[in-house]
């Protein structure tokens, strides 16, 4: 039997390949969950006359973007509490609602954000946090691409109670979704400062055993350093070095302190970076060196952070703020170009994760996860570079339609995976609950 075959084709089709080809009038052919050729509309059109057809005379198409740090359930605190100190926020308002939390808020917390996730170009995010069974539920059922895994620190977790039932947790989860398509199960030790060696040892050996990336905040304060440098004699990186945890399979997010030395070590090591701008603004934390860290050879992805700290995650905004904070922080309006940024909410994304020859471009081989924004609209009229609109003149709205593995998630801005009104409303209620707390 003849497998389906879907002709998708729009003004501009935006590779992120090797040669960063934009083609006018491009277009590529989905075959089951593959891309398996791109190409000029009229030379594919003809080549496959019997394919099915998306033809958006305005559209862009490009590869979808991957947030590599997120908290998608901190969507339901979203806005509760802002410009207040971190420890503060932490202290006085998160930290005793999240101990009162229960899987089924966070199922549709997370659910909240896949759907804002979805709305804003995003096919792939990394998250980490609390039930992560239940972040797990939710992404499965909507059918985007997730790495996830059950925040792991010292203290008593709401969720699994003592630090072993964490690991048990953990084991249950590679467990359950070993042959999953498009989940991934990852290890997530919170930070140096809640995190003893010996979990951390831990979560390396069951890393390795599962051949599982490690998501971990790094450096993200200065803090965080100081208190590193008192319990143990080293700064957070030499801390991790140490403890053998240094490696490609490390996704370090934040990484705001780090001394040229330091940037150097994760090179060298293959250490992946998950950049978070606007939440390192947002708390205040600093501005990390990104650019030193792309011309050190670092594998570097975009990330929002989670919805209590952004306060959205919409990859478009946070590109855009990346750009222009990078410029203003280094006096310089070359540092940051919009093809570098785009470049990294995509094929870094992907590398990120271990996925650079699956993911983050539209080249023959690689999954047909893509995204098709609408740049009929006065904000992006005219059009001299395509690639400059996408960091500084488009915004998440714009995005029309959503494709995971070939699979639509998101047509003319309607979510096919999701009931988004009725998510709207389940949050609405439980936000009602949270205020209470
Ligand atoms: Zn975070």
């Amino acid at each position: 039997m003849k497998q389906s075959e879907l002709l998708v084709s729009g003004r501009y089709l935006i590779t992120m390949d090797d040669d960063n080809r934009v083609l006018e009038q491009g277009a590529l052919l989905v075959r089951d969950a593959m891309i398996v050729d791109v190409g000029p509309v009229a030379e594919l059109a003809r080549r496959y006359p019997d394919a099915d057809k998306v033809h958006e005379e305005h559209g862009l198409i490009m590869p979808g973007l991957v947030n590599v740090h997120t908290h998608a359930a901190m969507s339901c605190f979203r806005g509760l509490a802002d410009d207040l100190p971190l420890m503060q926020w932490l202290q006085e308002y998160i930290f005793p609602r999240e101990a009162k939390l229960t899987g089924d808020m966070v199922y549709v917390s997370t659910l909240l954000s896949i759907c804002e996730m979805i709305r804003s170009g995003t096919t792939a995010f990394a998250d980490m946090y609390l039930f992560a069974v239940d972040v797990a539920r939710a992404a499965a059922q909507s059918g985007m691409r997730a790495w996830l895994g059950e925040a792991l620190y010292d203290f008593p977790s709401p969720c699994y109670g003592e630090l072993d039932n964490g690991f048990a947790c953990m084991e249950a989860l590679f467990e359950r979704y070993q042959d999953h398509e498009l989940i991934q199960i990852s290890m997530t030790p919170h930070a140096v400062y809640t995190c003893s060696p010996s979990l951390l040892e831990r979560v390396r050996d069951m890393a390795g055993a599962h051949g599982a990336i490690i998501q971990i905040h790094l450096a993200e304060t200065e803090d965080e350093v100081v208190t590193c440098l008192e319990r143990y004699g080293k700064r957070p990186v030499a801390h991790l070095d140490g403890l053998g945890l240094l490696d490609e399979r490390l996704v370090a997010a934040h990484c705001v302190y780090l001394t040229d030395d330091e940037i150097a070590l994760l090179a060298r090591r293959g250490v992946k970076i998950a950049h978070c701008q606007e939440s390192n603004m947002k708390l205040a934390s600093g501005t990390a060196p990104a650019v030193k860290m792309l011309q050190a050879g670092l594998c570097l992805g975009i990330g929002t952070d989670g919805s209590a700290s952004n306060n959205d995650v919409d990859m478009f905004g946070e590109m855009a703020t990346v750009a222009k904070a990078h410029k203003v922080a280094r006096m310089d309006p070359t540092a940051m170009d919009a093809a570098t940024t785009v470049r990294a909410a995509t094929m870094g994304g992907a590398g990120c994760l271990g996925m650079a020859d699956t993911l983050g471009s539209l080249a023959v081989g690689k999954q047909a996860d893509l995204i098709v924004l609408d740049l009929h609209q006065p904000h992006l009229t005219p059009v001299y570079n395509p690639v400059s609109h996408l960091v500084y003149a488009v915004r998440g709205s714009d995005v029309v339609h959503s494709m995971v593995a070939g699979r639509w998630l998101m047509r003319e801005r309607k979510i096919l995976t999701l009931d988004e009104e009725a998510i709207m409303a389940e949050m609405r209620e439980l936000a009602r609950q949270i205020m209470a707390m």
